[in-house]
């Protein structure tokens, strides 16, 4: 079982965070701009609550993008050491995106419960990457939250 909150932060920590609920599912992501941001193959992240995370040192500078679906993007990272922390969509207060939060999962404290149910953005996943039979994979963005949610309650990591 894990306790929350949940706790993370940049590698200087000068940026912490608190997360207060549960996320609601944790999948991998292949895209081709989460590639670039990690300087890996693919990104870890938690979708959680946007009201769920409270920063508890410096607050994080801000970046800006457009999305493909045409809505501005951010990205929350340390001023002085670069790392990225979560990234979110600035959308009206009906709209769900505004309400959801991706964390890079990389920067909490504690990682070891995390274990994606899913991968995103296959279609540009690095050739070499292995995705077991047993995760949900999708083309582009996931389309399919509530199956992505249902896997990862099963885990049953928050009860
Ligand atoms: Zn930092
Ligand atoms: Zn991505």
């Amino acid at each position: 079982m894990v306790d929350l909150p949940l706790t993370g932060g940049c590698q200087c920590g000068a940026v912490r965070y608190e997360l207060n609920a549960p996320p609601t599912t944790v999948y991998n992501c292949h895209c081709t701009n989460c590639q670039t941001i990690s300087g890996g193959a693919f990104a870890t992240v938690l979708m959680s609550p946007r009201d769920s995370l409270r920063f508890t040192a410096e607050e994080p500078a801000v970046t800006e993008w457009q999305a493909t679906s045409g809505k501005t993007r951010f990205g929350w990272f340390c001023g002085s050491c670069g790392v990225r922390i979560a990234h979110g969509t600035h959308a009206g207060p009906d709209d769900l995106a505004g309400k959801v939060l991706s964390v890079r999962a990389g920067t909490l404290d504690d990682t070891s419960w995390v274990r994606p149910v899913g991968d995103g953005w296959v279609r540009s996943a690095q050739p070499w990457v292995v995705i077991p039979d047993d995760r949900r994979k999708f083309e582009k963005q996931p389309d399919d939250y509530p199956g992505l949610a249902a896997a990862f309650a099963a885990q049953k990591n928050f009860g």
